[in-house]
């Protein structure tokens, strides 16, 4: 398995790929790797002949007071994963080598689909995946890239950023993969002290009951939505968001059509852990 830190040694081995008409999947990841990413890596290896994951915690999608400089380290550990996995090149580059240090003559504005969800609450985090996936396409060029429908609006804006500016390569999403008790993996899990990690599949639970309730003939879920999130709060859930959208535009949609497909989507704090999940249902 390579493990390379430059965009030199990265394109080399891309292009070598090239001449020997290899099929790259890519799997971007900010490592602190589970099992949510070796489904990732899985679907990569049954789409090509060779995948590239990068492990890279982007500055630029954290807000001043979030969690940059505490999120999940584990290198060592997640290499070894991926070898493990049959990754073919990890991609570990460093700040100056993502950004340098230079005047700064662009950013990409996202005009619309991050307004709800995550885009509501955090404002520039899709500003800042938007460009790091925009350079990690442009330096890896892949065939594929695989990301997670846990992420389900990053993966709707990468998709819709993919088609305006003319990447030429297939989006693949992954199921969301979840431990035992239904909590969707993800690394920042592991800021969860045991008694919130006890509490937190309650979030995917009120999900389900509500999606259950959607199905069974509940098409102006609003007052559902808010008793359950009472119902969380009252359990020491800091509520954020919990509500249906439209799965291509990202908009909240209050008077759901029987018969149309939706994704019910939430965030919610548990102590200084935010927790997202969604799930996709027709209603
Ligand atoms: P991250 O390292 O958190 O930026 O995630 C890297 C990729 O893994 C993203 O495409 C995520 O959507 C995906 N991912 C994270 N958690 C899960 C999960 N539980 N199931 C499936 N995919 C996931």
């Amino acid at each position: 398995m390579n493990v390379l830190q430059t965009i030199e040694d990265i394109r080399g081995v891309v292009k070598q790929l090239q001449i020997e008409n290899k099929k790259v999947a890519f799997v971007p990841t900010m490592g602190a790797l589970h099992d949510g990413h070796l489904s990732l890596i899985r679907i990569a290896r049954r789409s090509a002949d060779h995948v590239i994951v990068s492990i890279y915690v982007n500055p630029e999608q954290f807000g001043p007071n979030e969690d940059y400089s505490n999120y999940p380290r584990t290198l060592t550990r997640d290499l070894e994963f991926c070898k493990n996995e049959g990754v073919g090149t990890v991609f570990t580059p460093n700040d100056q080598i993502m950004y340098g240090s230079g005047e700064k003559f662009f950013s990409i504005q996202i005009e619309t689909l991050n307004t709800y969800l995550d885009g509501g609450s955090r404002p520039g985090y899709f500003q800042g995946i938007a460009l790091v996936v925009n350079k990690l396409f442009n330096i890896v060029q892949p065939n594929i890239a695989v990301f997670g429908q846990k992420d389900y609006q990053q993966f709707q804006i990468i998709q819709q950023m993919v088609n305006e500016f003319n990447h030429d390569l297939e989006l693949l999403m992954a199921p969301i993969e979840r431990a035992d008790d239904g909590l969707a993996l993800s690394s920042r899990n592991a800021y969860l002290s045991s008694n919130e990690r006890e509490l937190a599949p309650l979030l995917i639970k009120k999900m389900r009951e509500s999606v259950t309730q959607i199905e069974a003939g509940v098409l102006e879920p609003a007052s559902l939505f808010e008793q359950k999130q009472k119902e969380l709060e009252a359990k020491g859930f800091k509520n954020d968001y919990f509500n249906t959208y439209s799965l291509d535009r990202m908009e909240p949609v209050t008077n759901l059509t029987k018969g149309e497909a939706y994704v019910l989507a939430a965030a919610a704090y548990l102590g200084k852990t935010r927790l997202i999940d969604n799930i996709i249902f027709d209603c």
